[in-house]
């Protein structure tokens, strides 16, 4: 943030001594100045929450003046979210936008597990599709060998946000769907777990 740069000599190195509501005053550890900023008064934006198929209304309180954009990560209350849109006056969509002339944004809960689809190939030409839920930071890796519902398969694609991989790996949270072969008698890496819908993940 721009407020925690020393304009002595321009160092971020610098140290909050004393914080009276938004009266704040700094020092910089590089040359010693002290001084004192008042910070903005926060704005309290709408904010449409998803947990993949359900969304939730709440708001969230930003710096006045700051300025958002789609990816971001902001926290309210009790959730960790990324902005996934922005919307101005006017139903007018952009990429990003100054927190007081923000009308909506929308985001995605960081909180709840990611719902990726697994889509499963058999013989005989017909795929064996499922919804399965898994935590954001584990690793899907082109090749391995996984289990849902009953069903081994390697898997030989992994679907993206940005783009279709056929080798190498990708973090849950960034994918869309994985797919790959029935392998009926191989042994399974690890099994995962299908997702049941948003009531009974908060029941
Ligand atoms: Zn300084």
């Amino acid at each position: 943030m721009e407020w925690f740069t020393c304009p002595e000599c321009g160092s971020d190195d610098v140290e909050v001594i004393r914080e009276r509501g938004r009266e704040v005053t700094l020092r910089c550890n590089e040359c010693g100045n002290v001084w004192m900023v008042t910070l903005p008064k926060p704005i309290k934006v709408p904010l449409i929450v998803s947990k993949h198929e359900r969304s939730f209304k709440t708001s969230v309180e930003l710096p006045g003046g700051e300025e958002i954009k789609v990816g971001d990560i902001v926290e309210t209350e009790d959730d960790e979210v990324r902005i996934t849109g922005i919307e101005l006056e006017g139903d007018k969509r952009v990429e990003r936008a100054v927190t007081g002339e923000i009308k909506t944004l929308w985001g995605e809960s960081l909180t709840y597990p990611k719902v990726i689809k697994a889509s499963i190939y058999l013989s005989g030409g017909t795929t064996q599709a499922f919804k399965v839920k898994v935590p954001r930071d584990e690793e899907f890796v082109v090749g391995e060998v996984l289990e849902v519902g009953g069903y081994t398969f390697r898997v030989e694609k992994i679907k993206t946000e940005r783009k279709m991989l056929h080798h190498g790996k990708a973090k849950a949270d960034e994918i869309v769907a994985i797919m790959g072969h029935h392998i009926p008698r191989a042994r399974a890496r690890r099994k995962l777990e299908i997702y049941r819908g948003y009531s009974k993940e908060s029941g």
